[in-house]
């Protein structure tokens, strides 16, 4: 059976650019704090890729830290928020948990920043909520991704951004499902931080990056040695760090949305709901809601056809969570209804095909139960 992946959005092939460069690394010995050759040649590959993962998005390398991943850069903005005295937080309804659920934490008061039906966060509410923020709230902390892992939604970030400033607060931005997919400038985005992961764009898991700007003030939030200016202690994953490096210098690589929406065209015909259609979106993403089709039956029914794609967001889809991202769109009714279908570098027409094809037929054999068992 072939087996089609369309899962991107939970985590993309290893490409194989990463996998010279981590093969090459992981090849050296050396401590890149080590001032002997093999130390210095280690450091050497750090900082190359910290160049390849600022021209990314646009900033200088002394801007970009290091972490393990998109959740430890999320956490990091926010525990540098409170740290710096930013007592109140607003974070979208639709962030990823390595937001909300931090912010949540926080000893700071949180507050869960509406969406529109459309996926959209509510400008006006945005902006009626920095009025009336007073001395004793510090400043404003605001977090707004840039791209939505489950619908691909793309969020008005440069506009929340001109309200955020003009408040004098700090627009933190979740770019991890944008970057890679979209041209990504940090400077056009207005982001004064920006969170990054290195396998959603085709490098390994457990490395990614908390791009800065000058709004923004990071504090040491791990404890130890002096690595990342002080920031961030512990020896940097140095294969994974520069497999990152490699696949930022690619740039943007996607699928084409033609490929995307022809199937969507189908499934729609037949039912099911595209969620994000007529709104500006990652070209890779589709998320489906069908009435009385309940999304872990169409994940489980695709697996068994050999296509993966996932339900919710790919952390919700262990859990089988209804999604919080389509409930702040109103769409609370049917999110668990939902499944995300996410191509990227490798993603052929035949793989969006294959996918629609077997979603139809599965579609087809689920109704003539539901009949059959309502007779
Ligand atoms: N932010 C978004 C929007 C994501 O989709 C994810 C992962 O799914 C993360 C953050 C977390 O990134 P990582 O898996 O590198 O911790």
């Amino acid at each position: 059976m072939t087996s089609t992946y369309l899962d991107y959005n939970a985590s993309a092939p290893l490409r194989v650019e990463a996998r010279t460069a981590m093969l090459d690394a992981l090849a050296d010995l050396g401590n890149p704090s080590s001032v002997h050759a093999a130390g210095r040649k280690a450091r050497a590959r750090v900082e190359k890729a910290r160049l390849q993962v600022a021209r990314l998005v646009g900033r200088g390398p002394d801007s970009v830290i290091f972490t393990a991943g998109g959740t430890e850069a999320n956490n990091l903005a926010i525990q540098s928020a409170v740290a710096s005295g930013s007592r109140r937080l607003v974070v979208s309804a639709i962030e990823h948990d390595s937001v909300l659920e931090p912010a949540r934490r926080a000893v700071a008061a949180t507050e869960i920043w509406p969406v529109t039906t459309a996926g959209l966060a509510d400008l006006d509410w945005l902006k009626a909520h920095l009025s009336n923020w007073t001395p004793d709230d510090g400043r404003p902390f605001v977090a707004l991704m840039l791209a939505n892992n489950e619908t691909g939604i793309i969020q008005p970030v440069a506009e929340a951004a001109e309200l955020v400033h003009q408040a004098g607060g700090w627009l933190h931005v979740d770019a991890v499902q944008a970057a890679g997919k979209m041209a990504l400038n940090m400077a056009e985005t207005g982001a004064d931080s920006l969170a990054l992961s290195a396998h959603k764009l085709g490098a390994p898991q457990g490395v990614g990056a908390l791009v800065f700007g000058p709004g923004s003030v990071m504090v040491r939030h791990q404890h130890g040695g002096g690595q990342e200016r002080g920031r961030r202690a512990g020896t940097e994953n140095v294969a994974g760090i520069a497999g990152f490096g490699a696949v930022a210098e690619l740039g943007i690589q996607s699928s084409p949305p033609a490929w995307r929406d022809a199937a969507a065209r189908r499934l729609v015909t037949a039912g099911a709901i595209d969620v994000g259609a007529g709104c500006l979106r990652l070209d890779n993403t589709l998320c489906l809601v069908t009435p009385d089709y309940a999304a872990d039956l169409q994940v489980m029914g695709l697996d068994l056809a050999g296509i993966m794609v996932s339900s919710g967001s790919a952390c919700a889809s262990g859990k089988v969570a209804p999604s919080h991202v389509l409930a702040a769109m109103n769409l609370g009714d049917l999110a668990g209804n939902a499944i995300r279908v996410s191509g990227g570098f490798a993603t052929t027409e035949e793989d969006w095909i294959r996918f629609a094809d077997a979603w139809l037929e599965l579609y087809s054999r689920h109704q003539t139960r539901r009949h059959v068992s309502a007779a």
